[in-house]
């Protein structure tokens, strides 16, 4: 029987990561470096909201390992950001950036909001207010910012204006910016991208022929949206796709174009002409052969884990499967994408922006899209290599390369 589901989602990303340190026999004060975030912050964002009433919004940013760079992550607007997931994904990004071995370390933030109920000017009010209360702790060498759930290249450029209003112009700041301030070519689609390149490849590994796969998406917003449109240009049907309004399913295949220009000036699919209605949990739950949750965390638990029905699971959202949902489809065969790879993607094309701003000079979309695809498919080799080698799960394989990588520059820093 597998240990009792963590209720703790940094307790949840710490149980991973304790499966690989085991593997690499690491040290326990290693470990306990590792596992301490290195700065965490909360802090009071107060805005007048257009009624006139005043709301006091609660912000993270926890800056979990500067070992190999600076540190480097999304801010989230959601209901449900607290401390701990934000400390979760944190720690994630640590994990993914030295994966793809890019030279940053992980961060992220959070505002605990519902952007759909606010309007666009008191979503800007929140974003300057968060933006001048800890501008001091982010910094171009220091801590850099991206869109995650709720946040997009217009939240990027207002944070790249507060800050620069007290530090001076400082485009690289943020990345996921508009193009028109400095944000990269391909950085909006590249998330999604690098979502297909490694469903490309795991699929070819596991048997499935891309051409005429079945695939079901959960969310539909930054990454969702991208995924479905790569996958379907590999000949792939999208046989579903959700957002929070609800699921969508046809057996013949979504026509995602029209989806995605039906859903993007409405940021949901509601009322879209296609495809039959069913619920989210059923999408989860969908007999296809490539399920790819692209939404939020969690969502592949100790509930619903058994009743699984994909023949491969490619984690294109931040810790979409609990740990002893991991358990479960291990055991049951059913090979699992883990998110600090298939979803790399973004951060790394995020490093490309930074890269640009700092050089002030810019790269064309098909200069950064072959570096992306070699990035990812080197992460991949690496990953499947050692997948083999350890006889081991594709996450535990890919933790163990990114906590020695960190593990490394820890030990040659020094300093404890
Ligand atoms: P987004 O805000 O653009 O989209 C989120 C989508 O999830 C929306 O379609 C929303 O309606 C949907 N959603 C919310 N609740 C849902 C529910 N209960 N059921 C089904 N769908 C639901 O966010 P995004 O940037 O696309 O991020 C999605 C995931 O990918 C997150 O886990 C994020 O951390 C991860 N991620 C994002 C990036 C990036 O570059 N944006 C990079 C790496 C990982």
């Amino acid at each position: 029987m597998s240990a009792p589901e963590p209720t703790n989602s940094y307790e949840n990303t710490n149980q991973l990561f304790d499966n690989a340190a085991d593997l690499l026999d690491l040290d326990e004060d290693m470990r306990l470096v590792l596992k301490t975030p290195f700065r965490e912050l909360k802090v009071e964002v107060p805005v007048r909201m257009d009624s006139g009433r005043l709301e006091v919004f609660i912000g993270y940013r926890v800056q979990h390992s500067g070992a190999r760079g600076p540190m480097k992550g999304g801010l989230r607007y959601h209901p449900e950001v607290d401390f701990d997931e934000v400390r979760s994904l944190a720690s994630l990004m640590t994990w993914k950036t030295a994966l793809v071995n890019i030279p940053f370390g992980g961060a992220k933030g959070g505002i605990t909001c519902d952007p759909p109920q606010m309007s666009d000017a008191e979503v800007e009010h929140l974003t300057r207010r968060f933006t001048s209360r800890l501008g001091f702790a982010f910094g171009i060498q220091r801590d850099i910012p991206a869109p995650d759930v709720g946040t997009n290249a217009q939240i990027m450029a207002w944070i790249m204006d507060q800050y620069g209003a007290s530090y001076g112009h400082t485009p690289g700041i943020v990345t996921g910016k508009p193009i028109a301030l400095g944000g990269s070519p391909g950085r909006e689609a590249a998330t999604g991208r690098g979502v297909s390149i490694i469903a490309i490849e795991a699929a070819e590994e596991f048997g499935i022929d891309m051409k005429d796969c079945r695939v079901a998406i959960q969310g539909f917003g930054n990454v969702g949206s991208f995924s479905a449109r790569f996958i379907q240009e590999q000949g792939a049907r999208i046989v579903a796709v959700s957002d929070a309004s609800g699921a969508l399913f046809d057996a013949a295949g979504l026509d995602v174009p029209a989806l995605i220009e039906h859903a993007a000036p409405r940021r949901s699919i509601e009322g879209f002409e296609g495809g039959e209605k069913i619920t989210n949990e059923e999408l989860i739950e969908l007999e296809c052969d490539i399920l790819v949750p692209a939404a939020l965390g969690g969502v592949i638990n100790q509930d619903n884990a058994a009743k699984i029905r994909a023949r491969m699971i490619v984690e294109a959202a931040n810790s979409p499967v609990t740990t002893v949902a991991d358990s479960i489809l291990n055991e049951r065969g059913i090979p699992i994408v883990p998110d600090i790879l298939a979803n790399a993607g973004g951060v790394t094309v995020s490093y490309f922006e930074w890269v640009q701003n700092i050089q002030a000079f810019t790269w064309n979309e098909e200069e950064v899209n072959a570096k992306l695809s070699k990035i990812m498919s080197k992460a991949y080799g690496d990953v499947v290599a050692l997948m083999k080698s350890e006889n081991c799960s594709m996450r535990t394989a890919a933790y163990m390369i990114a906590i020695q990588r960190v593990a490394v520059a820890e030990r040659l820093r020094g300093g404890f």
